[in-house]
């Protein structure tokens, strides 16, 4: 079946989810109640959904979750021709709900930009199609192909109005959006808000390593321990610096997940907006612990683009995010 996905890349390796959940495996446990761990594919990635919870319990919440992760994709995919972002690509202005996914994913892509001084960029799509990374054989571009494609990115061009009125406009301005970096993000908060409205706690959501958790994974415990692969594959996952608590969601953004080969060399799928150029600084991975896993997903992209010190002190600014470098 053709992916028609614009989270993921078919023609790109893959590497499993970047970061997954280490649940204690020690304590008293009910009989009906032990903790289940499912995953199904969503979103060109694998999601899993772990709770303590008998088997119908489990699937219910199953449902809930691919629901919130169908409507993200319906709104956001450039791949699918009538989704919101396609029409806005095309040039259209849309009116819609100011909290409407589109309105949320759009507003909170233009403050990361801004704040990030546009390290983060909702409008890198020229540039990952200049690099391969939307079909066609992967080349590396050449420098009239690179400046052209840098001429329709800028994430100034991106308008959209403030959440307080109950209607908004939006607009791309002629750019080309791409919220792959944030849209998994958002994902999970919207399935972790129907799980939460529906009665559902102690449970974790991962989807492609974006992570938040709810309630305590066991009786007398309040604190999850979730581990990060290591990128290079050669060493074991390792605890991130503290555990998450109930609510919290962590992301990873990392360059050994997706990448184009050409001529021997991995170019990653996370492009720093100002050179036109793969990010290569180093790092192996970037996981950034936050109160929602939209800021942690948005944030961990724009830490791996500022590398460890601009990206440390961009990441002060926000007292309740902690995130955790990795070198290659
Ligand atoms: P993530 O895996 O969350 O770090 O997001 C990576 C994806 O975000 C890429 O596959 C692109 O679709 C998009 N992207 C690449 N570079 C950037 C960037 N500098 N800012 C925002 N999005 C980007
Ligand atoms: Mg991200």
């Amino acid at each position: 079946m053709k992916n028609h996905s614009n989270f993921s890349a078919p023609t790109l390796a893959i590497a499993a989810v970047a970061a997954f959940a280490f649940l204690s495996a020690c304590g008293q446990r009910e009989p009906d109640t032990r903790m289940q761990s499912f995953s199904w594919p969503a979103m060109g990635t694998v999601a899993e959904f772990s709770m303590r919870t008998d088997g119908v319990t489990a699937e219910r919440a199953q449902k809930l979750a691919t629901n919130a992760f169908s409507l993200v994709e319906t709104n956001l995919s450039v791949f699918v021709a009538d989704s919101a972002v396609s029409r806005l690509n095309k040039g259209e202005t849309i009116r819609l709900a100011s909290d409407s996914p589109l309105a949320n994913v759009a507003r909170f892509a233009r403050e990361t930009a801004e704040a990030s001084g546009g390290a983060f960029d909702p409008t890198v799509n020229p540039l990952m199609r200049a690099w391969g990374f939307r079909g066609g054989t992967p080349s590396v571009p050449s420098g009239i192909t690179l400046s052209n494609a840098l001429e329709s990115v800028g994430w100034r061009r991106l308008s959209i109005g403030s959440a307080a009125s109950e209607e908004t406009i939006i607009s791309a301005g002629g750019a080309e959006l791409d919220f792959g970096a944030i849209a998994k993000g958002f994902a999970v908060d919207l399935a972790y808000e129907k799980l939460v409205a529906s009665g559902f706690t102690d449970f974790l959501i991962n989807l492609g390593g974006n992570i938040r958790v709810c309630g305590s994974p066991e009786p007398g415990r309040t604190d999850w321990n979730i581990a990060v692969r290591d990128p290079s594959g050669r060493h074991p996952p390792s605890p991130l610096p503290r555990p998450l608590r109930g609510g919290e969601a962590v992301a990873t953004s990392g360059s050994y997940e997706r990448f184009v080969e050409i001529e021997g060399h991995r170019y990653s799928h996370i492009i720093d907006p100002r050179t036109g150029i793969p990010v290569d600084n180093g790092l192996g991975s970037v996981s950034v612990i936050a109160p929602t896993a939209m800021m942690a997903d948005a944030y961990s992209t724009t830490l791996f683009v500022l590398g460890r010190e601009a990206g440390a002190a961009f990441l002060s600014a926000y007292p309740s995010c902690t995130a955790v470098f990795i070198g290659q």
